[in-house]
């Protein structure tokens, strides 16, 4: 069992927002009145009051107030926890020695929106067997028309409603059983900087291409945020401040727009890695991938001028690999990275294994032996024969060990999670 999260987008009617923007609004009251509750009893008794401290006073909040009477308790109870997990990450970076953040009182326009904790308490959903469109019940509010759809149907847990721009949405977690069946080839699989990436099969080896839509989001991203900073400009040059200048409503507009496609991009991206690592998973049974730390290590030299689509999906591969890494797991196939600092993939020859380092703009691999192809096939090449030689007929487990001694058997080949750069 997994779980894993889908998201819902929500089209109430007009009454029906006016109760959605309601409950927002009592949640952020009382992420306030409990943060400052906690600051009270710190600041004068030197006491820190925890989640079930909370709780207890949440029941006596609730006999006051007919606001929260109004709204389910779970809800509220969820808010409180949230407040909670606020304060552990707080405590845990003063513990690091960082330099922490306090939990800060939210003004209505930066309090996102709220949860629930178990399906049918406050929140049911309602769909198809497929879990596609449908309705969501919420206390208070009604049903509520959904779009959207599961990769994989599943038993709803959890719910969160958030309100996006003027956009309201469901990020429910389900309780999955995935069904996955992987591929029979063995692969090395090379991040590229023409394409995507480069996959060498025994047959042969093919690009991955760049997601096509995303180059024309990307387009319209730089557009408008060009409109953005020439009206920006001219309101700072006709009022005199560079900041806190008047913001006009067509400038808001292209604000709206900026943020819309920017949610558009982070859509595309997530969708073209999900697709490829599934169709990667159902061709493949092993496949080697390089050591995503030096790969960054080297391409962050600045050797070669990358633009606003190489950055975002540089920024993809650590989830490209974890998104590989889970898929494999639930079809028992392998993606492991191979070791890349030793195997030297691009100054390795596939053929012959005669290393010559090659600088990051020379493009073409030309070796004596007399092999000659793309730099990037290549390198697919040379780990898909480390893959090849490694295995000789055994089980990849087997091979696995060989190499990474360390490596505990049962666990996942790739880790959980990786730190990934932010999108800039
Ligand atoms: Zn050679």
């Amino acid at each position: 069992m997994v779980q894993r999260k889908v998201t819902y987008r929500l089209y109430p009617t007009a009454a029906q927002v006016a109760t959605l923007e309601h409950q927002r609004w009592v949640h952020c009251l009382l992420w306030n009145e409990a943060l400052a509750e906690r600051r009270r009893a710190w600041g004068e008794r030197q006491e820190s009051l925890g989640f079930s401290a909370q709780c207890k006073r949440l029941t006596e909040w609730r006999a006051q107030s007919k606001l929260l009477r109004g709204i389910n308790v779970q809800s509220e109870q969820v808010t409180l926890k949230r407040l909670d997990l606020a304060f552990q990450h707080f405590f845990r970076r003063v513990n690091n020695g960082d330099k922490p953040g306090f939990p800060r009182f939210k003004p209505l326009h930066r309090f996102k929106g709220w949860g629930y904790k178990t399906h049918g308490d406050g929140w049911r959903l309602v769909t198809n067997e497929r879990m596609k469109h449908g309705t969501l019940r919420l206390a208070g509010v009604g049903n509520v028309p959904i779009r959207g759809k599961p990769r994989t149907p599943g038993t709803p847990k959890t719910c969160e409603i958030i309100k996006r721009g003027h956009q309201w949405y469901a990020s429910m977690t389900l309780d999955c059983e995935p069904v996955r069946e992987h591929g029979k080839k063995l692969g090395g699989l090379d991040w590229g900087v023409a394409t995507f990436a480069t996959v060498a099969t025994p047959e042969g080896t093919k690009p991955i291409d760049n997601p096509r839509h995303l180059a024309g989001t990307l387009n319209a991203i730089r557009r408008v945020q060009r409109d953005i900073s020439r009206k920006e400009e001219a309101a700072k040059k006709a009022s005199g401040k560079t900041r806190g200048f008047p913001v006009s409503n067509r400038l808001r507009r292209e604000y709206d727009r900026l943020r819309r496609l920017h949610r558009k991009v982070a859509n595309q991206r997530h969708d073209f890695l999900h697709q490829t690592t599934a169709a990667l998973i159902s061709e493949f049974a092993v496949l080697g991938l390089e050591d995503l730390n030096i790969k960054n290590m080297t391409a962050s030299g600045g050797q070669h001028k990358k633009g606003l689509n190489r950055s975002i999906l540089d920024a993809a591969g650590g989830a490209f690999h974890q998104l590989l890494g889970y898929k494999a797991e639930e079809a028992g196939a392998w993606a492991m990275e191979v070791p890349t600092r030793q195997l030297k993939p691009s100054q390795t020859c596939h053929a012959c294994g005669r290393r010559q380092k090659k600088p990051l703009r020379q493009r073409q691999h030309i070796c004596p032996c007399g092999a000659s192809c793309s730099r990037d096939e290549n390198a697919a090449r040379v780990l898909l024969s480390w893959i090849e030689q490694r295995l000789s007929g055994r089980e990849p487990a087997e091979a696995w060990r060989e190499v990474r001694p360390e490596h505990p058997s049962g666990a996942p080949a790739l880790p959980e999670k990786r730190e990934t750069h932010a999108i800039v």
